[in-house]
């Protein structure tokens, strides 16, 4: 007998347990598409050489210590990564109004985020896209906050519902949070162009809307760091405020070092101040301080010039792969003469593509081509290899035929 024996089984998470039953597939033709994680052309996890070049570094200096962080994280990794996001030459920077805290990963920025507008901002609804990473709503509910969603993804047109987001946005009660994807939303893979990045900045600022930026992705959407970062830098030339959370996992390949940073963007140097003091009591009771190692891998990479550059050709390595995989999973169903039409595949943005299969067609390929996808269709096509499109293609024409 247990005291804990009343306790009902949960469900696995919707995008890990789909890795759980992946790894219980006995098949040897079995294939992952499920986790946003890079793998290369042999389908391995891929250690960045830069970053074994700058753990080298680390682990040579004799004089690193294990010391805790203080409660804000490594400062040189808090000012690099705002340089990062935001650009060297930005006036937000120049003029102290950002402070930056390192957080665990991009989960942990968006909690900490989210935890320290729900104590001290005075609306608490944030407007998260429709759909959006499946995390989110989780873990801004559990932050304090309201969750409401605005109209995103057209599924008729496989692309942006520019209508329906400016609507809702219109419509979000003046002050509202919106919750936006820097760049390669997750997980439709459709970005707004600059224009109507524009106009949506235009209509947030006139309803003194309080952007939260998520760049999980910055460098791997279209290998370029600078132009990855152009919406989140739009919202900061106009000399507002707004949230950014920032994760290393993709764009470094430090998925499990947890290495990530929150920014605030303040109306004044002395705010930032006040702001951080803040940030401060909302960590120390959730996990005292970051750790320490994936900060200083970061760290000593983006301080480098000579390390900087060798990681933006790396990155831009891995993002070409995922550009060369979304043309041939093209050109594989048009060869097949598959029906319907593919060419969102090729136009869709990031690290996903968003099928547009339903939930039966993807249980269908689970079960009868061991391709394993979440239930709304989503693929990562960093998954993919030459060697594995043929049976992915094999697989949809026959699902949708
Ligand atoms: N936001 C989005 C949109 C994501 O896709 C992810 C990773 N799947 C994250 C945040 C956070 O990831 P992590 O905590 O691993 O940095």
């Amino acid at each position: 007998s247990s005291v804990f024996a009343g306790i009902a089984q949960a469900p696995e998470d919707p995008i890990l347990g789909v890795t759980v039953a992946y790894n219980k597939d006995p098949s040897p033709v079995k294939l992952n598409l499920g986790v946003g994680a890079y793998r290369t052309e042999e389908g391995k996890p891929l250690v960045l050489n830069v970053v074994r070049h700058a753990e080298q570094i680390l682990i040579n200096n004799p004089s690193r210590v294990k010391e805790y962080l203080p409660i804000t994280g490594l400062a040189e990794f808090n000012k690099l990564s705002a340089k990062l996001i935001f650009g060297a030459d930005s006036p937000a920077i120049q003029e102290n109004r950002v402070t930056t805290v390192q957080c665990l990963s991009g989960t942990g920025s968006l909690r900490v985020g989210g935890e320290f507008l729900a104590r001290h901002y005075h609306e608490r609804t944030i407007y998260i896209p429709l759909p959006t990473w499946g995390n989110h709503p989780k873990v801004f509910t559990l932050a304090g906050l309201t969750v409401r969603s605005y109209r995103y993804y057209d599924p008729t047109t496989r692309g942006l519902d520019f209508k329906g987001l400016l609507e809702d946005l219109s419509s979000a009660p003046s002050g509202a949070i919106v919750l936006l994807h820097a760049c390669a939303h997750n997980p439709t893979g459709v970005d707004p162009t600059s224009d109507q990045w524009e106009q949506i900045r235009q209509l947030m600022r006139s309803k003194s809307l309080l952007p939260f930026f998520d760049s999980a992705y910055q460098g791997f959407a279209t290998g370029s760091l600078d132009k990855d970062a152009q919406s989140v830098r739009m919202f900061v030339a106009d000399g507002g405020e707004l949230l950014m959370a920032q994760s290393y996992a993709k764009n470094m390949g430090l998925y499990g070092e947890r290495v990530g940073a929150l920014s605030i963007v303040c109306g004044s140097a002395d705010v930032a101040v006040r702001v951080e003091s803040q940030l401060k009591l909302v960590i120390r009771p959730m996990y005292s301080n970051p750790p320490i190692h994936g900060a200083s891998i970061v760290a000593t990479i983006l301080k480098d010039s000579n390390m900087f550059n060798e990681w933006t050709v790396e990155l831009k390595g891995m993002a070409d792969r995922i550009i060369r995989m979304r043309q041939q999973l093209f050109d594989a169903l048009k060869t097949r003469g598959t029906p319907g039409d593919w060419s969102h595949i090729i136009k869709q943005i990031g690290m996903f593509t968003f099928t547009g299969l339903n939930s039966d067609q993807v249980a269908f390929m689970r079960q009868e081509y061991h391709i394993y996808m979440t239930s709304d269709g989503r693929i990562s096509m960093a998954g993919l290899s030459t060697r594995t499109i043929p049976h992915l293609a094999d697989a949809i024409h026959t699902a949708v035929t």
